[in-house]
């Protein structure tokens, strides 16, 4: 079998979802689960919905919005008889209740925005079914079974393994459509897996059942050298090994979510990433192979804060404060991007999210005296070359500089 995984912008209107039914088609022979994520920047606006209704703000102009953008597609698909319309209206109710219900924000969170997903794979699961294919939508959260911990929900893999192995058997007769970023707490919670999160849930699928392969289906041709909007040079590669893909995901490259390597790689699961406007370019795959040269791979993560923690008492930062500092971050779960340190701070780079940040540096402020920069850009370079290595060294803006025998990184102003 095999596990297909259809991101938001595959199925941003209802273009995308004809050619995401005809992609499906073209495969239908041998068993297939899919996995989609929500439509569009369904998610990004869910999350604005949840902050303003936690504010006791008004958040029906963003609600309307998505109601909009769902709405048009079901009359586009013509799906209006369908049971899909008043399921829209269902989960807009749905939305509005648990928005405004009084609980931890990161826990209300994820009974929002996993809606976007509810809704996406039941839009795709009619559709598919009004073509009159054998087709079955299962609920996610019956399968990917997690902890409690909302908005980062860690994987319980054998509950999961032994519930979602249960799926070879409709696979054997139906196409699955279920939903990506979303999981269920033993406690009958929702929970989500960190944005961006399908492609993790794929990988998930996969790896219980077994697959053959995944595809991830995306608007680039590939994985690729740079990301193709910033880079106009950026090429695409045919193949990558998997611990070079993971390597990518951790420097931030967005192609593919960084939880969901290691599960493939540990079961050999090859990864293709493929084109969804033009299904016949070949795509990458991440499988275990040995490259010999690779071309620089430059990797922007944006939205960095650069944090100083600098010793009050004239002393020089000591390994006890290094420790101090490090419990902070690890009691907050927040990872470290870069580090450097020097005779009296120590620096260190991470994604600034808040309030996450703020109370982390109120946190570290206890015992330093925190300086810190937001709206930063942080640029990896793996496999340098000496062009790459000259050129990222010395653009405007660096303001951190590390580099080891493969990778340069800069920390530069955005
Ligand atoms: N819809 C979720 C998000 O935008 C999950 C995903 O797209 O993978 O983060
Ligand atoms: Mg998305």
């Amino acid at each position: 079998m095999k596990v297909f995984k259809f991101g938001g912008a595959s199925l941003k209107n209802s273009q995308g979802f004809h050619n995401v039914a005809s992609i499906i088609k073209e495969h239908s022979k041998e068993p297939l689960l899919v996995v989609v994520s929500a439509i569009g920047k369904t998610t990004n606006a869910l999350e604005r919905v949840v902050a303003l209704a936690q504010a006791k703000k008004d958040y029906q102009s963003v609600l309307l919005e998505i109601h909009h953008q769902h709405k048009q597609i079901i009359i586009e698909l013509k799906l209006e008889a369908d049971t899909i319309n008043q399921y829209l209206e269902t989960i807009m109710h749905t939305i509005a209740i648990k928005a405004e219900a009084a609980g931890e924000y990161d826990f209300i969170y994820d009974q929002v925005v996993s809606q976007g997903e509810i809704l996406s794979s039941a839009l795709l699961f009619s559709f598919i079914q009004s073509k009159n294919f054998s087709v079955q939508w299962i609920d996610a959260r019956n399968y990917i079974y997690t902890d409690e911990t909302y908005r980062e929900g860690k994987v319980n893999w054998s509950q999961a393994q032994a519930s979602i192995k249960s799926l070879n058997e409709i696979l054997q007769k139906k196409i699955i459509i279920t939903q990506g970023f979303i999981g269920g707490s033993t406690h009958n919670t929702t929970t989500t897996l960190g944005r961006e999160g399908s492609d993790f849930s794929a990988a998930i699928f996969a790896t219980c059942l077994n697959a053959k392969s995944v595809t991830i289906w995306k608007d680039v041709p590939g994985v690729m050298s740079a990301d193709p909007k910033r880079l106009k040079n950026a090429v695409v590669f045919d193949e990558l090994p998997y611990q070079e893909a993971a390597e990518m995901t951790y420097y931030g490259a967005s192609v593919i979510h960084p939880k969901t390597i290691k599960p493939l790689a540990n079961a050999n699961i090859p990864l293709w990433v493929k084109n969804f406007d033009d299904p016949s370019l070949p795509g990458t795959i991440i499988h275990d192979c040995k490259i010999d040269k690779l071309p620089p791979l430059i990797v922007f993560k944006d939205n960095q804060c650069l944090i100083s923690c600098r010793v009050t008492d004239y002393s020089f930062v000591n390994e006890p404060q290094m420790n101090t500092i490090f419990e902070i971050l690890s009691q907050r779960d927040v990872r470290v991007n870069v580090m450097q340190n020097s005779a009296i701070s120590f620096s260190f780079c991470v994604d600034f999210r808040e309030p996450k940040i703020s109370l982390l540096i109120e946190a570290l402020s206890k015992k330093f005296e925190v300086y810190y920069n937001t709206d930063l850009t942080l640029i990896t370079v793996k496999n340098y070359d000496v062009a790459t290595f000259h050129e990222y060294r010395t653009m405007p803006g660096v303001i951190l500089e590390q580099s080891s025998r493969s990778t340069l990184q800069v920390l530069v102003k955005s």
